[in-house]
């Protein structure tokens, strides 16, 4: 299972910068402030509450951001570990605030994470910004985005029960009609009202986590009905205690209720995990058959932004791993 795992041509599609600086880099950086294995990267570890999960992210990951080149070095990092496990296709996104705290036009730290990627990765960035935003100080940043070169597009993340500015909606529809992917955290700290808000008032087509959809058979429907696709992240989940385990997770439902879902790491500085272990955890705690990953694999593709010969490549190469 492990081989043909590595085998399949993968994608990651919620994915934080921020959120997977390799601890690796801290370690060696500054050794006394970041001893090796703290106690938030064993895979028992649970989050108690997104503020606890917020802050120890933060001050893991604020002390190292402060340039663009420091944004270019983890991502130097991180993309190396994505070609070691055969992910081609990367959608991540960085912070939005952070153009704040370090006084670093976007643009900068865009052409710094894309200098970073090697020949056998696509990638696209994206920023995100919390609900909060969207009424603060950056809002004129905001309302520049659709000028941003090598911007993908843009995702809402952050506390998700702080209400949503009404109007984000315009903005995201303003973005998407400019020609940028618009996403959105929802279902995983709120319930399955917080998917429906995305799908409808917001008019976003790519839902990060949006697992508690399961709650609410009609949210399923919806989803599934729109096209929408989830980029779920099963480690953190559970991390987060959003499930209680991988066995019990909703993936499954989901996708055969007809939702298109991918599997992503989310935030591999919190949670010590890989895309190669979404996928060996799937198989081994939840039993996903070699079938049930290679539609997490093909959904994947479905949905990267590529051109058509590279998605069939990929998708054949799929195939003909599914038939042998
Ligand atoms: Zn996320």
């Amino acid at each position: 299972m492990r081989d043909f795992i590595q085998a399949l041509p993968k994608t990651e599609t919620h994915l934080h910068v921020e959120g997977a600086l390799p601890y690796e880099l801290l370690e060696a950086w500054r050794p006394r402030d970041y001893p090796p294995n703290p106690p938030f990267r064993a895979r028992s570890y649970r989050y108690q509450t997104f503020p606890d999960f917020e802050k120890i992210l933060l001050d893991a990951a604020l002390p190292w951001f402060t340039t663009p080149e420091r944004y270019h070095e983890a991502c130097k990092v991180m993309f190396a570990k994505h070609v070691a496990q055969n992910v081609r296709y990367v959608e991540t996104s960085f912070h939005l605030p952070v153009t704040k705290f370090i006084n670093a036009p976007g643009p900068e730290i865009i052409a710094a994470i894309r200098a970073a990627v090697p020949a056998r990765l696509e990638v696209r960035i994206f920023t995100g910004m919390l609900r909060s935003d969207l009424t603060g100080d950056l809002r004129p940043t905001i309302n520049q985005l659709h000028t941003w070169d090598g911007l993908a597009g843009v995702d809402l993340h952050g506390f998700e029960k702080q209400p949503t500015a009404i109007e984000t909606a315009e903005v995201w529809a303003r973005l998407r009609a400019a020609g940028k992917v618009t996403k959105c955290h929802a279902g995983e700290f709120d319930g399955p009202a917080r998917v429906r808000e995305a799908i409808e008032l917001l008019g976003v087509k790519r839902i990060q986590h949006g697992v508690r959809a399961i709650e609410d058979p009609t949210i399923v429907k919806l989803a599934a009905d729109r096209g929408v696709t989830f980029d779920v992240c099963p480690i953190s989940n559970v991390g987060l205690k959003v499930v209680p385990s991988i066995r019990e997770h909703p993936l499954r439902r989901l996708m055969q209720a007809g939702v298109r879902c991918t599997v992503s790491t989310d935030d591999p500085l919190c949670f010590a995990n890989s895309l190669t272990e979404e996928y060996t955890s799937l198989a081994l705690e939840a039993n996903f058959t070699r079938a049930e990953l290679v539609q997490v694999a093909r959904n994947g593709w479905e949905v990267a932004d590529v051109a058509p010969a590279v998605r069939d490549t990929a998708i054949a190469e799929i195939t003909r791993l599914a038939n042998g």
